[in-house]
């Protein structure tokens, strides 16, 4: 394949992010804006092609195939949005179709978990892995499965689902319908439940909910936490406990060994990760309790579009073999 450009796209609930990638995953160009998800899906799907716009008009070889990452549970074929809390009024929407349609190109869609999971693959902590388990801990928790260097996306195409497995019987209601799922106890919005939970009660923190914006960001905590905070270290405590137990059973249950942590909450990791060790250990019998490991990602907050960009260059290398054979 001579040099060419793939176009690697990432939808979420607040931005959407955009980078031309060369065929190595080097980042060329990189844009971002809102989603303004609230003005409904023209208007999104307009910011879409704008962005696409602007990297053809810089580059002629682009590949036809773009990646787009969508933060939702999507159908086997990937097609249609199954489901989606951030982007709300996309249920049962055949982004696909529509994307093709606005951008004249063939589109690839993915779950952004499995994406970010893709990218980590290609580019960060993954590339010497077989089989690996990725955790994004942002205001959900969504996680992609790698096995044999492919994703599992399971017989429906909705698998490694682990936020909304459940962890307290009867618990918090989550944003699903469900009670108790995994993604109410350690998450962002769980940092939030709890902190807002402690400053109720008279306790010694240098922990203040942010006068303007009424909320509490991961940033905050991690901040009052490195400047010693109890109170706050605690809270890291906390959302291990629970993440500790649900790894462990993805030990047990599928014997993955190495797992990658990334979004938000992962900027913590030197905070987080001794408690979260521990905890995974804890709840696994010997040998399992020592062989694993939990890493943090490489690829931040473009994990989403590189991966998608991936996902575009393996259509196409696929198409090509497939040629080859005719
Ligand atoms: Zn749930």
């Amino acid at each position: 394949m001579r040099q060419a450009y793939i176009i690697g796209i990432d939808i979420g609930g607040t931005d959407i992010k955009a980078g031309l990638f060369d065929k190595n995953g080097d980042i060329r160009e990189w844009r971002k804006v809102t989603s303004a998800v609230e003005k409904g899906k023209n208007v999104v799907l307009k910011r879409i092609k704008t962005l696409v716009k602007k990297f053809e008009e810089n580059r002629v070889n682009i590949l036809p195939v773009v990646g787009v990452a969508v933060a939702g549970i999507i159908d086997k074929k990937r097609e249609y949005i199954i489901h989606s809390p951030n982007l709300q009024g996309w249920d049962s929407f055949d982004i696909k179709s529509a994307l093709e349609k606005r951008l004249e190109r063939d589109v690839v869609i993915e779950n952004d978990a499995n994406t970010a999971a893709l990218a980590e693959l290609w580019r960060g902590e993954g590339r010497k892995l077989k089989n690996f388990m990725l955790i994004t801990l942002g205001t959900g928790l969504g996680s992609g499965l790698v096995i044999n260097r492919k994703l599992w996306i399971g017989e429906d195409g909705s698998a490694a689902e682990m936020g909304h497995t459940k962890i307290v019987l009867g618990g918090l209601r989550c944003g699903c319908g469900a009670r108790g799922c995994l993604e109410m106890y350690s998450s962002s919005q769980a940092i939030e439940r709890i902190v807002k939970n402690v400053l109720s009660k008279k306790v010694d923190t240098i922990l203040r909910i942010d006068s303007h914006t009424k909320t509490v960001s991961p940033k905050i905590v991690y901040k009052a936490a490195k400047k010693g905070d109890e109170v706050a270290i605690n809270i890291y405590r906390e959302i291990s406990r629970y993440l500790g137990v649900a790894i462990a059973n993805v030990i047990y249950l599928l014997g993955i060994k190495s797992f990658i942590l990334s979004g938000g909450i992962s900027n913590a990791y030197d905070l987080f990760i001794p408690f979260l060790k521990a905890e995974v250990s804890k709840n696994l019998f010997y040998p399992f309790s020592e062989g694993f490991q939990i890493l943090k990602g490489k690829l931040g907050n473009r994990a989403g579009a590189t991966g998608a960009a991936y996902l575009a260059l393996q259509v196409v290398k696929k198409r090509k073999q497939q040629g080859k054979k005719r």
